[in-house]
């Protein structure tokens, strides 16, 4: 019985063999096969890329990007989308989060504008991406970008370098197609106070308003507010622990912090200190001072008397999961319902409040 059972599943085995060599035979040799496979691909990523379900009558949030410039990994630095009814804004933009804003099918032609928190360069170099991929997909008007005093130096900077590349295209695939008064980005200065916040939009239920965070000596630093619904969404910028962000951020829905885990910088300067690599350690080190640690965020979360914390701007972002579990060290014991790690591709929903019923967030991962 036994042998004839094995002797059956050995025919069975050699069967299934045979079937993958073929099938891998023919796929290497048969440019039709190879035509039709790619085409079937591609047709459902174009339309998966095309379906919007962003926002409607939810205030959302996407994250594009949850890493700093410490260190290499899958992340896209400091990017995060914020969708309320049919308006879609982006807080900064750093390097690769345009691509992933593409990849997690972000609805680029109706992006309404770029918040900057700042100017390191971790928040502004996807900018150039970040319009193109807007003006292909059809924004209907210049990329409005919002930032505080020194916005029209970066823009300038920015329309300066691309301005051949909108030339270019224009001139390639025409005006139908990619008109010429769409091409460039727009600044608009905002000048938040040093303490309170200022309302720099609302339209249709959406109000954001900017406070200013301390992050020296980089001024202006800014962090951003979206209330929208009965429903509200904090993102911090980058910043040391704030009591001022604590205030702007009293009661929110959620609070988007940026974060430092100081044991994890140390263990990457002790190993550029042993390798003699003096310059790239002393830059690490100057970090520990303008950013905020977990304790630190959770314990600001408190002040503020948010319901949901999460964790973006990974400084360094982590490499795997027993770093991931060290930024949540003693977070718990300051902030009993913990935090969250953000992700690229996370998404956040919160649905508008209806009367006295229990507030929902929903938090998937893509
Ligand atoms: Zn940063
Ligand atoms: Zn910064």
């Amino acid at each position: 019985m036994l042998r004839k059972t094995l002797r059956l599943f050995g025919w069975l085995g050699t069967g299934i063999l045979i079937l993958v060599v073929t099938a891998f035979v023919a796929l290497s040799n048969s440019e039709a096969l190879q035509d039709r496979l790619v085409a079937v691909g591609v047709q459902n990523n174009v339309a998966a890329g095309l379906v919007d379900d962003w926002g409607g009558d939810n205030l959302e949030v996407a994250f594009c990007g949850t890493a700093s410039p410490m260190g290499n990994g899958p992340r896209a630095q400091q990017c995060v989308a914020v969708f309320a009814g049919d308006k879609f804004f982006i807080v900064d933009a750093g390097a690769r989060s345009a691509a992933r804003a593409n990849e997690i099918g972000l609805p680029m032609g109706r992006l309404s504008g770029v918040l900057l928190t700042h100017f390191h360069s971790d928040h502004i170099s996807a900018l150039g991406e970040m319009h193109l991929a807007s003006w292909v997909r059809g924004r209907p008007s210049k990329l409005d970008v919002y930032g505080g005093p020194g916005i029209n130096q970066v823009v300038d900077g920015f329309n300066m370098a691309y301005g051949l590349d909108y030339g270019y295209r224009v001139a390639h695939h025409g005006m139908a197609v990619l008109p010429p008064a769409h091409a460039g980005l727009r600044a608009h200065a905002i000048d938040a106070p040093e303490t309170g916040s200022v309302t720099i939009y609302e339209e249709d239920g959406l109000k954001i308003s900017a406070f200013t965070v301390p992050h020296p000596p980089i001024t202006p630093a800014y962090g951003y507010r979206f209330d929208y619904r009965g429903r509200s969404v904090v993102i911090s910028g980058d910043t040391k622990k704030s009591n001022r962000l604590a205030a702007a951020a009293q009661n929110a829905d959620v609070l988007i912090h940026e974060v430092l885990q100081p044991q994890l910088v140390k263990a990457i300067t002790d190993a550029l200190d042993a390798a003699e690599v003096d310059a790239l350690s002393k830059l690490l080190t100057d970090t520990l001072d303008y950013h905020t640690t977990p304790v630190e965020a959770a314990e600001i979360a408190n002040a503020a008397n948010v319901d949901t914390l999460v964790f973006n701007h990974f400084a360094p972002p982590p490499a795997n999961a027993i770093a991931a579990r060290i930024f949540m060290r003693g977070v718990k014991d300051v902030r009993p319902q913990g935090a969250v790690m953000s992700d690229d591709g996370m998404r956040i929903t919160l649905p508008p409040k209806t009367g006295d019923a229990p507030s929902i967030i929903e938090i998937s991962s893509n």
